[in-house]
């Protein structure tokens, strides 16, 4: 088929011709007449096609393309077949998109896409249902006018986004929200909630559970402990052979004391949800005393000697809730005393402790080094689970639970705090706890 532009050509070219051909045998003015005429209607022809193309163009359908004539034929087939694949395109489009729909609008998550300015862009039925959003009149109308919680809009603005948001709506306050924030490209955002009413509520049944069990096993733990103890203080009382059985038994229900008093502490942890308390703390004297303790302890459990060294920063401290924060140390310097001390025997190392107060770039680091057994690097990240021990017969001789580390997360929790721990077999371990800006004081000595 000839090109558009060789079509042309050929048309004036033939033109000419006959008009050449005209002068040869009639005169000059008939050619030129000739010429003219036909280069008017090579004009008005275009004209024409150019005119149905531009009607077309104000309503373009694909059975409605004109089929034009010479090289205007051309030119439509190619916009036919154009036009054809828009309409393959379009269809694809608007069966993928309805996919999309359809499958956003079964997933249980409530999904929102959110401008650069916060403004709703686009949400799915089950975000309209939970956040009690309408999607036709709410559209691009900023996210904090109809989520008007003081703590959502500042997670929203303050753009750290690493933890979900636990919301409570408004409108329906018996149902429990996590939102989530992710960034998209062009500053967009997309936000997802989340029902947790039902996982909320299964969570608080288990809570109740533990702490009624707990509650329930004291009593009768501390009246069988007390009989033990009165027999075991009234001479003859226990008969000479049945004295170590009689030191187990007191040895078990302390043990079984400790778990409950522990499984307690824990449930009343997670079952707070108002913020710790905000006094500035005199860390020189909490930390000071923790050592007192420690140095008690390593004396009660009569194995090899143990130094115990503190430093601590005076200038700097932290506002929190001291004895939730006495708590959470002790148990990390407790365990550093236990778990070095376990050790004795097996080489001729010295037994150290280091507890340090410091700042560390703006924030505030307590930490904990002992020279202990160590902790082999794959039970590190487990070790804050309950009952989560690397050697559950080591812990049970050196007094422990296999909860202290899950009350110090959550105690840590509660206040904005990290927990890292390093540690190499047989060298010792390291348990630092990092302190937020926001949380720390500095004071002028
Ligand atoms: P436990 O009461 O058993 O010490 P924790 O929750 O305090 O329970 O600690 C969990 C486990 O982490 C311990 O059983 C122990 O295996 C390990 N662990 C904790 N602290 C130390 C430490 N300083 N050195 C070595 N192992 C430790």
């Amino acid at each position: 088929m000839l090109d558009i532009r060789w079509k042309a050509a050929l048309y004036i070219c033939a033109l000419g011709i006959i008009s050449l051909f005209l002068w040869l045998i009639t005169s000059a003015t008939t050619a030129l007449i000739v010429f003219a005429i036909g280069l008017i209607f090579y004009f008005i022809r275009h004209l024409f096609w150019l005119n149905q193309l531009h009607n077309w163009l104000k309503k373009p359908e694909l059975k409605t393309i004109p089929e034009g004539s010479g090289m205007w034929e051309d030119v439509f087939t190619a916009l036919l077949h154009y036009e054809r694949n828009n309409v393959q395109q379009q269809t694809a489009l608007s069966a993928a998109l309805e996919r999309f729909e359809l499958a956003t609008a079964a997933m249980p998550d409530g999904l929102v896409i959110l401008s650069a300015s916060n403004a709703i862009e686009w949400c799915t039925p089950h975000a309209e249902n939970q956040l009690s959003l309408n999607l036709s009149q709410d559209k691009n109308l900023p996210i904090v006018n109809l989520i008007r919680d003081s703590h959502f809009i500042a997670y929203l603005y303050n753009e750290q986004f690493d933890e979900p948001f636990k919301l409570t709506p408004i409108h329906q306050p018996e149902r429990s929200l996590e939102i989530e924030l992710i960034p998209l490209a062009n500053q967009q955002k997309l936000l997802i909630s989340r029902d947790m009413t039902q996982r909320d509520k299964v969570e608080t049944m288990r809570r109740d559970f533990i702490a009624n069990v707990s509650h329930e096993l004291r009593t009768p733990l501390t009246v069988v402990g007390g009989f033990l103890e009165t027999l075991s203080d009234m001479e003859g009382a226990i008969p000479a052979n049945l004295k170590t059985y009689f030191t187990m038994m007191e040895d078990q229900t302390s043990r079984m004391r400790r778990i409950i008093e522990d499984l307690l502490t824990l449930s009343t942890l997670e079952s707070k949800t108002e913020s710790p308390d905000d006094h500035e703390i005199n860390m020189a004297s909490l930390l000071k005393s923790i050592q007192n303790d420690a140095i008690g302890l390593s004396q009660s459990l009569k194995k090899a000697p143990l130094q115990i060294h503190l430093h601590v920063d005076p200038i700097l401290s932290i506002r929190g809730a001291q004895e939730e924060l006495r708590s959470a140390f002790s148990n990390l310097v407790s365990n550093a005393v236990r778990y070095t001390l376990a050790r004795e025997g097996t080489n001729n190392k010295s037994n150290d402790i280091f507890i340090s107060w410091e700042p560390q770039n703006g924030e505030a680091v307590f930490s904990v080094r002992d020279t202990g057994i160590g902790i082999a690097q794959q039970h590190i990240d487990r070790l804050t689970e309950r009952f989560y021990r690397v050697d559950r017969s080591r812990s049970r001789e050196t007094g422990g639970t296999g909860l202290g580390l899950s009350i110090v997360k959550h105690i840590l929790i509660r206040h904005q705090a990290k927990l890292e721990i390093t540690s190499t077999l047989d060298v010792g371990s390291t348990f630092s706890v990092i302190f937020p800006k926001s949380r720390v004081v500095t004071t002028s000595q």
